[in-house]
């Protein structure tokens, strides 16, 4: 298995990232001599992938899997209290690790319980989407939502490891690697603008990846992230740039009530953006088009889901996370800009902008409801 050591100021974790690689990760995780092996995972992954693992490590070690519902509608307190009583009616001690065994809402959940346990006990992240493996465990921040908002209930909480492999991404519906090649388009457009050419190049619309491709994108998300966050580990600075698309992306996902992917509701989010930064002449038209481009090379339908709203969306946007970073009047939005690729907008370790509820609401209108048309040229080969 390959090794990258994530590091968050003064903390760090290993990642190890292999193709085919049950064995390694149960003696990996045999490695850190829990008292017991807590899995948690969902309905779908713990059929797939959770249960074989719980299998195989029971051979060796004390294993329970713990299954909760899918979707982001179980990433909640109710969750976290329900499952907590269940593991410790069974016996879980401050010796236990507990296994996040699925995609960013199992990885958020079994994070939350392992901070908040005994305050704290260790965690690892084994994660089975796109999303997840190169994107949300390259981060210390554990939440789940509330019914007004994402991720308003949380803390930060390092794992012990993050251990992948890749053959798990293989039974992903192309909707879900399409979801996390969104957040690897972010993060080109905002901090690793060097990636940019391989997405020109690599991007494929019915998402059929390799196992070396997979590999190269996974290690290209972390590292991405890795160069912002060694030095923002609480991501309240520099590394609020990866909330880029997150403003509005956050509040068309909640107001689809779970039938859009993450990564897809933060691609139509960062149409929004660039769509603003552009009416305040922040971003140049062809910056705006390279958005477009590599947005719908990875299968973006520019539009509002069906059933979702403006005035949904922004009502939503009143709750979003990011408020009270800067003090905003109840018609202002805060939201992540960029000037240029790689440059984001506002003073720096802040890269937050006030813009006004109504330009927000109008660029919605504008680019997903279909009035503008944003010209996509093609990128020379
Ligand atoms: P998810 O966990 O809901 O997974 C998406 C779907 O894929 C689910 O239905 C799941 O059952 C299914 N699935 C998972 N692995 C599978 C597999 N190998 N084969 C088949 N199906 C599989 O969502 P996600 O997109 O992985 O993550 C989104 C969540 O991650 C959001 O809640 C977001 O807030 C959070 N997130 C957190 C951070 C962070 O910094 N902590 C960063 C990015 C995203």
């Amino acid at each position: 298995m390959r090794n990258l050591q994530l590091q968050f100021e003064d903390e760090n974790y290993p990642v190890w990232i292999g193709v085919r690689c049950l064995d390694e990760i149960i003696s990996n995780l045999c490695e850190i001599r829990a008292s017991s092996y807590h899995l948690i995972s969902d309905r779908t992954v713990s059929q797939l992938h959770a249960g074989v693992l719980c299998q195989q490590l029971s051979t060796q070690t004390l294993a329970n899997l713990w299954v909760v519902g899918n979707g982001e509608s179980f990433k909640s307190l109710k969750t976290v209290e329900h499952l907590a009583q269940q593991m410790v009616e069974a016996g879980i001690d401050r010796g236990s690790v507990i296994v996040a065994v699925g995609g960013g809402v199992v990885g958020n959940l079994a994070g939350l319980i392992a901070a908040l346990l005994f305050r704290g006990i260790r965690l690892v992240h084994v994660p089975t989407t796109l999303i997840a493996a190169a994107d949300s465990v390259a981060s210390l921040k554990q939440a789940v939502n509330l019914s007004v908002g994402k991720n308003l209930m949380g803390c930060f909480h390092k794992p012990t490891a993050v251990l992948i492999d890749l053959n798990f991404l293989r039974t992903l519906p192309a909707a879900q690697i399409r979801s996390g090649m969104y957040e690897i388009i972010k993060n080109a457009l905002t901090v690793a603008t060097e990636n940019i050419p391989l997405l020109e190049s690599g991007l494929k619309s019915d998402a059929n990846y390799s196992d070396t491709e997979l590999m190269v994108i996974v290690e290209a998300g972390l590292l991405a992230k890795q160069k912002v966050m060694k030095a923002d580990k609480c991501e309240r600075k520099e590394a609020l740039i990866f909330e880029y698309g997150h403003t509005v992306g956050h509040a068309i996902e909640l107001a689809a009530e779970g039938r859009v992917p993450h990564g897809e509701a933060v691609g139509l989010g960062m149409i929004v953006a660039a769509e603003v930064a552009s009416r305040l002449g922040r971003l140049s038209e062809a910056d705006q088009s390279l958005h477009h481009r590599l947005l719908r090379r990875n299968g973006l339908t520019v539009r509002l889901p069906a059933g979702v709203t403006v005035a949904a969306v922004m009502s939503l946007l009143r709750t979003d996370n990011k408020r009270g970073y800067v003090s905003a009047r109840p018609d202002q939005v805060a939201m992540i800009l960029l000037d240029s690729l790689g440059v984001p907008a506002g003073p720096v370790g802040k890269p937050l902008i006030l813009v006004d509820a109504s330009l927000v609401q109008s660029c919605i209108e504008d680019c997903l409801i279909g009035i503008k048309d944003v010209a996509v040229e093609e990128s020379p080969q």
